[in-house]
């Protein structure tokens, strides 16, 4: 039996004045064959890295292709997608005959002239395999369920956790099930339902967890293979951007029907509930300040690089510094000449910084500031669950009683690493704000005596209202009162 893998892989937001090159990806995860780490998966890498640990056991000869991710950002540069495509495809083609492929892939990435990136790779794969060849795909929740990609797959699976630390669980379900179709265990039928809603899931909240372990708890019986529930990537100008129920059954399409039908309008119920109560900037600074205890995290989602934004807006920052608030600390601020030009002034100068606030509107304005640099250190990482997330060269600088956390590789804030790696011991201080929607939650929720949400004016709006989309297909919710869910496939 012979396998393939390889990841192609980022989320893009089609708005952001980020383009994303080929450097991108050098930058984050820009992997050939024989490259790939041992240790641990490198965002979207879990099968590849899944199916490698167990080859052996499962009597299976895994050939390794080539896994490229960026961080999110703005549409990738066509001729940089095409290349990084064509190699995979390439090895796709020199790897036959295959019994299956492990695609471990964003689902919401997006280049120029490729709305639907995955559906174009699937597309080309499919064509190359042939039928019979088992393609399994393994997407990030915010995707965007495709009717091309879930037709052209055999098994697709979405992590189901928002924070996703379940990267790996999901490979491992994916690896399974797609070993048991090419053993002819199972016979996957799926079906797909488009509840016509645009929103935002943590399943740190009650709610959403609840209904992530109602919807898992379905899976292993009855004939039920696989259960996902797509969030959609609200920041992205593609026509099948939507929330959408994915329900594999074991050769019955009557009964997957059914229930991703009944899960499907149990989701469209949820409507406006899901998401945390977001404050006003100020608000938020004033609650954390009242709280007693510490530290109070506090969420900037509007700049979080997770969904594509620069993460150099300073409107909270800003409010810190004229409140002259004592024992925060916030990070990161993405800004890699401000890390250079810490580096040249060296551990411990204080000199005068211009730093954030460069990208777009967005971003605000700049920061000046006579900064003390209390600390450099150079090719950072910070953990999210079992992957390392690069954060390059590193510097803190305080200004009064606030710490910034300065980075050079693009990320939102994941591990307490991107402050104890510059000394700053997180739960020793007052205020802890973080550019971050969620993923924050899975370090950061546990030593936080309290979690508090804001608003800022980043570019990321939590009011879908106010995204200027032009190719999202209507009528969806929030931006129309009436839709029409259903089976669409
Ligand atoms: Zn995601």
């Amino acid at each position: 039996m012979r396998l393939f893998s390889a990841t192609i892989a980022t989320e893009t937001n089609t708005f952001s004045p980020l383009p994303t090159s080929l450097d991108a990806y050098k930058e984050s995860v820009f992997l050939r064959p024989g490259e790939h780490p041992t240790d641990a998966p490198r965002m979207c890498t879990a099968p590849l890295f899944v199916a490698r640990q167990r080859a052996a056991d499962e009597g299976f000869t895994l050939i390794e292709g080539s896994c490229f991710a960026a961080s999110p950002a703005g549409t990738t540069n066509r001729a940089d997608y095409e290349f990084m495509r064509d190699e995979i495809l390439a090895q796709l083609k020199a790897a036959l005959p295959l019994d299956g492929v492990l695609f471990g892939l964003h689902g919401a990435m997006v280049a120029h002239g490729y709305d639907d990136v995955e559906g174009d790779v699937l597309e080309r794969a499919r064509a190359i395999v042939g039928p019979d060849c088992v393609i399994g795909v393994e997407l990030d929740p915010h995707c965007h369920l495709t009717i091309k990609r879930v037709q052209l797959a055999d098994i697709t699976i979405l992590y189901k956790e928002f924070p996703h630390t379940d990267v790996v669980e999901r490979a491992e379900d994916l690896l399974t099930l797609v070993l048991r179709t090419i053993r002819r265990q199972v016979r996957p039928a799926t079906s797909l339902y488009d509840c016509r809603q645009i929103g935002s899931y943590p399943t740190t909240l009650p709610l959403m967890r609840a209904f992530v372990d109602k919807t898992a708890a379905m899976e292993g019986k009855n004939g039920v293979l696989s259960v996902s529930i797509g969030h959609c990537f609200p920041y992205a100008d593609v026509p099948e951007l939507t929330g959408r129920i994915l329900v594999i059954t074991d050769d019955d399409k009557a009964k997957a029907d059914r229930l991703a039908s009944e899960i499907g309008q149990e989701f469209i119920a949820l409507r406006g509930r899901t998401a945390p109560d977001y404050m006003a900037a100020d608000d938020g600074i004033s609650a954390a300040l009242a709280f007693n205890g510490s530290p109070v995290v506090m969420a900037d989602p509007a700049d979080n690089a997770g969904g594509g934004a620069p993460t150099d807006n300073t409107t909270i920052l800003r409010r810190l510094m004229e409140r002259k608030v004592d024992g925060a600390v916030l990070g990161p601020i993405w800004d890699p000449i401000a890390v250079r030009l810490c580096f040249d002034a060296g551990l411990g100068a204080g000199f005068p910084l211009r730093f954030g606030g460069k990208i777009g509107p967005a971003s605000g304005q700049p920061v000046d500031a006579h900064v003390t640099v209390t600390a450099l250190k150079r090719d950072c990482w910070q953990s999210f669950g079992p992957t390392q997330v690069p954060l390059g060269d590193c510097a803190a600088i305080k200004i009064g009683g606030v710490e910034v956390v300065l980075i050079s590789n693009r990320t939102q804030a994941l591990g307490l690493e991107l402050f104890r790696n510059l000394g700053i011991e997180p739960t020793d201080r007052k205020l802890v704000v973080v550019k971050s929607t969620n993923h924050f939650m899975a370090a950061f929720g546990p030593v936080a005596q309290k979690v508090i949400y804001v608003d800022s004016d980043g570019p990321l709006s939590r009011d879908y209202r106010k995204i200027p989309y032009s190719k999202v297909e209507r009528p969806i919710w929030p931006l129309d009162e009436h839709t029409s869910p259903g089976l669409i496939l």
